[in-house]
């Protein structure tokens, strides 16, 4: 049987970027790699939509975050964290990892932030940054981002944000929305190997990070990125063979276009939605803040977790991903990011509506594709 992820991330390979990996070593000091990495910033920084310099890091997208708060935070120091899942209440403890107090401002799991909240937030506090997961993976949630950035200028502290699951496969304006560090890793819409992050970095960012003297960070400390990036390299031996097939992933998504990519990643979404509902189930983010790249959707009242994904894993092949800590076992999570296709997406709709009906789920077998195909044929 063949087997398909839907998850988010770690996403499918395009057979050119698998075989990439295979690329021969080569001296990671020499003109031949610099040239490679070169490639590989010029097409980040068009994916990022920005002008800023965008580190390197080996290490998973928690690194990028990692070196982010470490580079601007010393002891002390407060930052205001937007929460509302997994990965946005993942920045407090990075925060206190590195002896900084974390303000958290709380959202409820599926609803987006409100500004105001942020604001007041922001109004009791002089702390030097704030912190956002703009696509929240573990709950399909698509925070705006853009108020968020105007609120962190205006109150002088730096914009961290995570775009980890949004860059790549939805609009990212690093810098027309004024984010300071900006995050993703190689794993999600990027659709490269997993085991590499990127933060891209304001001129403002750098400032604050280059007089930090009581940032605690060494082998994450962005500012020997920084250095590094002047000469065309990194500071550390990077991890050679995911840079290959990075530098043909970035390839392969300039030639699709990043508008092309935003529009198709839409579209899988909004038929991923309209399926879902025809299916007689229900969404589990607020639907004006739904995410482009992933879709989370509510087990049925009667049906568990191994009704739906269990199934789909053992007679179809089919891996999505489940609900991460309070709604574990309450939701299933489809990844609809990277190389997912359309004709792929219908197969994997059609095979949930094969395992609904089997568990008795109550709708009309044929409803959720069709009301995908609706949208995938619309213009
Ligand atoms: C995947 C992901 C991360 C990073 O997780 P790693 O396992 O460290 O790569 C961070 N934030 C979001 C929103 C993610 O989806």
């Amino acid at each position: 049987m063949k087997k398909r992820i839907l998850i988010p991330g770690p996403v499918e390979l395009s057979p050119a970027v698998r075989s990439a990996l295979a690329t021969p070593m080569m001296g990671h000091r020499t003109p031949d790699f610099n040239a490679i990495l070169e490639e590989c910033w010029n097409g980040l920084r068009y994916v990022y939509q920005t002008k800023n310099d965008v580190a390197i890091i080996t290490g998973s997208g928690t690194a990028a975050m990692d070196a982010a708060v470490s580079s601007v935070v010393s002891a002390g120091d407060e930052v205001i964290c937007i929460g509302g899942g997994k990965f946005g209440e993942r920045f407090p403890k990075i925060v206190r990892a590195f002896g900084g107090k974390a303000v958290n401002v709380p959202v409820e799991w599926g609803r987006a932030v409100s500004p105001a909240d942020v604001e007041s937030a922001v109004s009791k506090s002089d702390a030097v940054a704030i912190t956002m997961t703009h696509n929240e993976t573990s709950t399909g949630v698509l925070h705006d981002a853009e108020e968020i950035g105007r609120i962190a200028r205006k109150n002088n502290m730096l914009f961290i944000m995570d775009a980890v699951t949004s860059i790549g496969g939805d609009d990212v304006r690093t810098d027309g929305w004024g984010v300071d560090i900006c995050i993703t890793g190689s794993q999600k819409c990027l659709a490269a190997p997993p085991g590499l992050g990127f933060a891209a970095v304001s001129e403002r960012a750098w400032n604050v990070i280059e007089n930090n003297s009581g940032k605690r960070g060494f082998y994450l400390d962005l500012a020997s990125y920084r250095k590094s990036l002047k000469k065309s390299t990194t500071p550390f031996t990077p991890a050679l063979s995911l840079i290959y097939g990075l530098r043909v992933a970035l390839a392969e998504l300039r030639a699709e276009g990043l508008e092309n990519r935003i529009r198709r990643h839409r579209m899988l979404a909004a038929a991923t939605r309209e399926a879902a509902l025809a299916m007689n189930l229900e969404l589990f983010a607020d639907p004006t803040h739904a995410s482009n790249t992933v879709t989370a959707i509510k087990i049925p009242v009667g049906l568990t977790d191994s009704d739906v994904r269990g199934r789909l894993k053992d007679e179809y092949g089919i891996l999505l991903a489940g609900g991460q800590e309070s709604v574990k076992g309450k939701i299933f999570r489809i990844g609809h990011m990277a190389n997912v296709d359309n004709v792929e997406l219908l197969g994997v709709l059609s095979a949930l509506e094969m395992v609904l009906a089997r568990a008795g789920h109550d709708f009309t077998l044929g409803a959720g594709v069709s009301a995908a195909q609706s949208r995938l044929s619309s213009l």
